[in-house]
């Protein structure tokens, strides 16, 4: 990848954080998106708003993840570490606080490796089969980082990170952010269709096990 290829990504860095920010999928400085270069990763700075980033101003990291240039990365950089280590054909790693997937974090039991049934295909196709919930840590922390390598080492493309939000990584920042918005929807979807009385609310359809591995089969888990 040549000099255009990083500005472009650059550029469509910033274009898919306004484009969260303005349909309230991030508010204030919450999340943060990685991409990964040929030489390092860029990265969303520290205390940045998704809606207002400059490219000129995105963190960049060498190999090693050590700060080269741009405003300082943001401090759950081993979060994405986790998974571009874990994941090498990851391209992307989007972190959100998205109120459905995060009403889910704070539901969901750490360990729960399905909180978020198979209603839909293109949630099936977009996240795969599991969706495992790290245990709550401080952002930040150190101690988060093995924990979603270990999750993700299992195969997931995706965590729900317990009392925080979700974590998605895909080949491509186009990828990583629709397996985001698609994560997002699913939680919307599910809590809809939770609770209520049974006989007025009868319990949601999911798709069969032998649908989600006809669309795992179809199109790659
Ligand atoms: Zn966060």
């Amino acid at each position: 990848m040549g000099d255009d290829g990083e500005a472009a990504l650059r550029q469509a860095l910033c274009a898919h954080g306004r484009s969260l920010f303005a349909r309230g999928l991030s508010v204030g400085t919450a999340g943060n998106i990685s991409v990964r270069l040929p030489d390092g990763v860029l990265m969303t700075p520290t205390n940045s708003c998704l809606g207002r980033l400059d490219p000129a101003r995105i963190s960049k990291l060498d190999r090693g993840y050590n700060h080269l240039s741009g405003d300082r990365p943001s401090k759950e950089v081993s979060m994405h570490r986790a998974f571009l280590e874990a994941r090498p054909e990851a391209g992307a790693v989007v972190h959100l606080h998205s109120t459905h997937a995060t009403a889910i974090a704070c539901l969901a039991a750490p360990g729960e490796t399905a909180p978020i049934p198979p209603l839909t295909p293109y949630f099936v196709m977009r996240v795969g089969r599991s969706l495992p919930v790290v245990p709550y840590f401080r952002p930040g922390d150190p101690a988060m980082e093995p924990a979603i390598a270990e999750a993700t080492a299992r195969g997931a493309r995706a965590v729900l990170l317990a009392n925080h939000g979700p974590v998605v990584c895909g080949r491509t920042l186009d990828d990583a952010v629709y397996a985001a918005e698609e994560l997002e929807e699913a939680a919307k979807l599910a809590l809809l269709l939770r609770g209520g009385p049974r006989e007025a609310h009868p319990a949601a359809r999911t798709l069969t096990p032998a649908q989600v591995e006809d669309l795992l089969t179809t199109f790659g888990g």
